[in-house]
């Protein structure tokens, strides 16, 4: 059984070196007899989250998630199947997603927090995005931390992203005016042509942000979906209208540095009466059921478009996780271990 194995606790960025994969024959690929209340997966696609960055280091302050432990697999989210079953709730065959060790297979004693798949039309590893938890994230912070109404300008940071691609859509589908950045001309393109966002830039190309969003909204933006910070979060607070609303989902490029960039531009929340809200998804999975009813259907008709980066095998995954902080990413970033 090949896992992948947390190594190091981190200082700054993430690097693959800080987790090892290995080959583990001591996992037994039969569930043991007389014990009930087990499942055995097969491992089949795993997420890659900015938010595990959270757990390779040994401490933080106020941190919300428990630290990795050192020498065992690294936790994510992702796609399994049950292989076999002693428990009531699961049968040999099913299909679920939700937590898991980063490795082939897994026995499982504790299945809260997996979600049955009901719904397999689609590609099995949209529940690592569309489907789970960056989905319900979008979902979640446009529809009921932004407030939107039809009209409204819209600009999404890191807006190619797993996050980031569905909140540009939800809000076009809104009858929102939306604009994204990206670091990358290929990410930009993909804005525009893929998702249908009316406009978008590299802001690695821009050298004053400020007088970038003045172009693009000369009339200010109302809505903010926030996912890097820093510089970035200081131009769009000069540039926001008056009732506007910004939803703090993540500060991506605050993550690996010691010291985090601070603001001087709070000053507009009172000028602007700007509402400015963080959340975190994890308290709104009460509302994954009408998400899922709302984005079936979407899917389903083609109104909505999703890309993945899928990394093969589990030997990239850690390439694959570290990326994400230096924008390797194109869309969804996915390892896929096995395809079922
Ligand atoms: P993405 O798929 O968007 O991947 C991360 C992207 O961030 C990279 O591809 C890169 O895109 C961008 N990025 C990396 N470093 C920097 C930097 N220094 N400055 C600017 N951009 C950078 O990730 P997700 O969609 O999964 O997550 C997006 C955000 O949402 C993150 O901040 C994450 O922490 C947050 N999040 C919050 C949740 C919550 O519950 N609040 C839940 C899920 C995600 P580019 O090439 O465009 O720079």
């Amino acid at each position: 059984n090949k896992q992948v194995i947390f190594k190091d606790y981190i200082n700054g960025y993430p690097k693959a070196s800080n987790m090892v994969v290995t080959s583990d024959s001591t996992i037994r690929l039969e569930l043991p007899k007389n014990v009930d209340g087990l499942i055995l997966t097969k491992n089949l696609y795993l997420s890659c989250d900015p938010y595990m960055r959270n757990r390779m280091v040994k401490f933080m302050e106020g941190n919300y998630i428990d630290s990795f432990t050192l020498g065992s697999p690294i936790r994510g989210l992702g796609v399994l199947k049950v292989l076999d079953s002693s428990h009531p709730e699961f049968k040999k065959g099913d299909l679920v997603w939700g937590p898991l060790n980063w490795e082939e297979y897994s026995l499982i004693k504790d299945t809260k927090g997996l979600f049955k798949i009901q719904y397999t039309d689609v590609p099995l590893s949209y529940y690592t995005g569309i489907l789970g938890m960056a989905g319900l994230t979008a979902y979640v912070g446009f529809h009921d931390i932004c407030s939107p109404k039809k009209g409204d300008t819209v600009f999404v940071s890191a807006a190619s992203g797993a996050v980031g691609q569905l909140v540009g859509q939800f809000a076009k589908l809104h009858g929102c005016y939306v604009v994204g950045s990206a670091g990358t001309n290929e990410k930009v393109d993909l804005l525009k042509n893929k998702f249908g966002f009316d406009e978008a830039f590299n802001y690695k190309d821009e050298k004053d942000l400020n007088a970038t969003l003045k172009r693009y909204f000369p009339d200010g933006i109302d809505i903010y979906f926030e996912n890097v910070g820093g510089k970035m979060l200081d131009a769009v607070l000069c540039n926001m209208r008056v009732h506007g609303r910004i939803a703090v989902c993540g500060m991506i490029s605050q993550y690996n540095l010691d010291k985090p960039e601070g603001t001087s531009n709070l000053a507009f929340l009172i000028l602007k009466r700007l509402r400015m809200e963080g959340f975190l998804v994890s308290d709104h999975y009460h509302s994954y059921p009408k998400y899922m009813k709302m984005i079936l259907p979407l899917i389903q008709e083609g109104k909505i478009a999703y890309v993945e980066d899928i990394a093969e095998g589990l030997e990239n995954a850690p390439d694959a996780l570290v990326g994400l902080f230096s924008g390797k990413n194109v869309g969804k970033q996915v390892v896929a271990i096995a395809h079922e």
